[in-house]
């Protein structure tokens, strides 16, 4: 490398980091999106398609991400080239079993580095700043894995200066760690979950973080911040309380097509149970068209999940109940409406029914009633569907004015 002109050497740099996301990111896409994608159907996390726009914007913000990985990693080439790092060439140097065991060091070291980095820019102040891009993928594609804000992707880097000063590594060593890093960072945001059932059972395996992991975090923007291990998670009591049973539900799902595939003649269980999903994607998608169902509430002040809010049909109109809370480190698992007056007050908020009344009136439905459970203050409100049905505007009024908020549908 000591031949390379300075020109030369951060062409090399920015070829290889591109090769290295795009190779990864796209074979993942290819093989299980696109070639495969019907064998994988019934494994989709959240059993919702990628958007294009999205993925666009995921790619977009990876092309800025290998940027500044180049310019940092040219630094660190160059200050290697003057012998300032501890990187190392000669294998001899420190024989056999080193590159292995500095392989190893550099993966707890870089679990480490992300757990606490990561829950640093969840901090109500720092996230919408710097992690909020990487968290517009709600449902992530294999694209999204260097989908970060510049300020992240600077973060993120962080951990080569860090390595190369604290770890003698030989360059292979070195070389290993970039690709195991990218195709972890790929399998996290594949939208897929690959493994088989058994993974999560096994104790020799299941300290790896699996595609659920991650993806999980993506959804509900809190909890599984680790990267390659479950370790720091549990440590800190940060694992999702549903990770376990989510991992089961996607890997125990039936595969699709099973019921065509057994054959003219053989009706029975199979055909009855495909005729029982075909009408149940068939509610799905009359559930669409109308707020009935289950939303996710995102909090306007730090883009975060805040709860999810459970839609029924009551008579004519349309009931709500807060179904679950997520809340932030500082506050009870389980809280209730201190400002709540009559019959509510010192209830617990999960639970409680906070939207009642509405009717609908065009595509809006209105007249309707909002208790925000934060101040115990009931507001009249209306709401009305954007995004195909995906998505619930939700408007308050207070007098003349008004705030709206969106909420998301799950699932
Ligand atoms: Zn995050
Ligand atoms: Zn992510």
């Amino acid at each position: 490398m000591q031949n390379l002109s300075s020109f030369d050497l951060y062409q090399h740099i920015l070829l290889t980091d591109f090769l290295r996301y795009f190779i990864a990111a796209g074979t993942a896409y290819l093989v299980f999106w696109v070639i495969f994608k019907k064998q994988w159907a019934h494994r989709i996390i959240q059993q919702k398609p990628l958007q294009a726009k999205r993925m666009w914007s995921e790619f977009g913000y990876s092309m800025s991400t290998v940027l500044i990985f180049t310019i940092i990693g040219f630094g660190l080439m160059s200050l290697k080239n003057a012998g300032h790092t501890l990187i190392y060439n000669d294998l001899a140097e420190r024989g056999w079993a080193w590159p292995f065991i500095s392989f190893g060091l550099m993966l707890l070291l870089h679990d480490a580095y992300f757990y606490w980095t990561h829950r640093l820019m969840h901090h109500p102040k720092i996230f919408r700043h710097v992690h909020l891009v990487h968290h517009r993928s709600t449902n992530p594609s294999p694209w999204a894995a260097y989908s970060f804000h510049p300020m992240e992707a600077v973060v993120e880097a962080g951990i080569f200066v860090f390595i190369v000063f604290t770890i003698p590594a030989h360059g292979l060593a070195l070389l290993a760690f970039l690709f195991y890093m990218i195709a972890r960072n790929v399998v996290g945001h594949l939208g897929i979950e690959f493994l088989p059932k058994r993974f999560i059972k096994s104790r020799w395996v299941n300290w790896h973080t699996t595609t659920t992991h991650h993806d999980l975090h993506h959804k509900h923007f809190n909890g599984n911040y680790g990267l390659y291990f479950t370790w720091w998670d549990s440590w800190c009591g940060t694992e999702q309380v549903g990770y376990q049973q989510a991992f089961e539900e996607v890997t125990s799902r039936e595969k699709m097509g099973q019921a065509e595939e057994s054959g003219v003649g053989k009706i029975g269980l199979r055909k009855a149970k495909a005729a029982a999903i075909a009408l149940f994607l068939l509610m799905g998608s009359a559930d669409a068209q109308t707020p009935v169902g289950n939303w996710k509430t995102i909090d306007d002040g730090d883009g975060k999940a805040r709860s999810t809010v459970q839609i029924e049909a009551a008579g004519q109109g349309l009931s709500g109940k807060v179904a679950s809370i997520f809340p932030r480190d500082c506050e009870p698992p389980d809280p209730v409406c201190e400002k709540c007056s009559g019959e509510r007050h010192g209830k617990p908020i999960k639970g409680m029914n906070i939207l009642w009344g509405f009717r609908k009136s065009g595509t809006e439905w209105v007249d309707g009633s909002i208790l925000d459970p934060a101040n115990g203050k009931t507001y009249r409100c209306k709401m009305w569907l954007e995004d195909d049905g995906n998505t619930l505007k939700v408007r308050g009024y207070w007098g003349i004015f008004w705030r709206t908020q969106t909420w998301k549908r799950v699932g």
